[in-house]
């Protein structure tokens, strides 16, 4: 079969070419595992991270892509979830031990042994993937395979954030940030709640006019006081600056997800604004999102199906997966980017 492969980390600044394609047998499904057909995989920034180093592949050489949909071509011994033919997407979580107490409470996205698709495990940019199959979820007929990719990794991670902010009827959202994938966020929201009152910060008024096309209540900078105390807020910007000021437009008993990997550390001085009894007296919470689960990614694909929410895609084949990664990388951004393979 066909792969496209990191075999070491690379600066993509000096090597526009990090991917080889290589030739390699069809792998063959383990206990509980099955061997999937890709037929598209999308290109995600973590691709980035773990080509220049900053999520290194724990060996190589590597077959990147965690946002994979395909048929179920062959089962191991031992599995009993899906029937060959079968159309699932697998994510960013790969396996993790099982037994721990992470795992044992659907927190496998804790778990210390936690293994993530193409970058612990052969992902897919490959013609063929093997996978447990407890992370290999059906997609519902009304995505077709292009449109269900993206939705595997950014769509799920901002459903986890938006489950860990425990947001209830009624209340008053927060999202600061609204790039790429945040606006799923308000999608997804307006379908799962008939009142909750969202309020966007972005520094861009391009990004504050489409929050309001798609029925935000508010929309405004990262310091214009929104229209009342929020609830709950997800913060989904790489900085400083909308942590601190998003504590401060927090009500009472609010609680504020982080919903980034790294923060970078350009605005870090900005931190210096904190005050107790402004941002952070009267019981405000801080929590920060890590990975995903498996329950995540088969729930969210299904409220996905349902919204329904489309991504715009463009379609790449898979030896093209390097100039896909390129484009990203200098933000030529027009949707979701996504290698067809079948
Ligand atoms: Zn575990
Ligand atoms: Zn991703």
């Amino acid at each position: 079969m066909r792969a496209m492969v990191l075999d070491r980390i690379k600066n993509l600044a000096a090597d526009t070419r990090p991917l080889k394609l290589v030739e390699m047998p069809i792998p063959a499904p383990a206990d509980g595992e099955a061997l999937i057909r890709v037929s598209t995989c999308g290109v995600c920034r973590t691709e980035l991270d773990e080509i220049e180093g900053r999520t290194p592949p724990s060996q190589f050489p590597m077959t990147l892509g965690h946002q994979v949909v395909g048929y179920v071509e062959r089962l191991g011994p031992k599995t009993s979830l899906h029937q060959i033919g079968d159309r699932v997407g697998v994510g960013w979580i790969f396996d993790s031990c099982g037994h721990c107490s992470y795992c044992q409470t659907g927190m496998q996205n804790l778990c210390a042994e936690f293994q993530a698709t193409g970058r612990d495990a052969p992902g897919g940019y490959a013609e063929y993937m093997t996978v447990p199959e407890r992370s290999a979820y059906p997609i519902p007929e009304a995505l077709s395979d292009a449109e269900a990719a993206p939705l595997l990794c950014a769509g799920a991670v901002r459903y986890r954030s938006l489950r860990l902010s425990m947001l209830e009827e009624g209340q008053a959202l927060g999202l600061t940030g609204f790039g790429a994938s945040a606006h799923l966020v308000l999608k997804t929201v307006r379908h799962l709640y008939k009142n909750v009152r969202i309020c966007v910060f972005s520094r861009s008024p391009s990004e504050q006019e489409f929050a309001n096309e798609l029925g935000a209540d508010w929309a405004g900078d990262f310091s214009d006081p929104p229209a009342e105390p929020l609830n709950r807020i997800i913060d989904t910007t790489p900085v400083w600056k909308p942590v601190v000021e998003a504590l401060r437009n927090l009500a009472p008993g609010g609680r504020l997800v982080i919903n980034a990997i790294r923060k970078e550390s350009t605005d870090k001085e900005y931190l210096l604004n904190l005050d107790y009894p402004t941002h952070l007296w009267l019981e405000k919470e801080i929590k920060s999102v890590a990975n995903v689960t498996q329950h995540d990614i088969s729930e969210f694909i299904k409220v996905a199906a349902s919204v329904p929410i489309k991504p715009d895609y463009q379609i790449y084949e898979l030896e093209e997966a390097n100039r896909a990664l390129l484009e990203l990388k200098r933000g030529q951004i027009r949707g979701a980017k996504v290698l067809q393979i079948l």
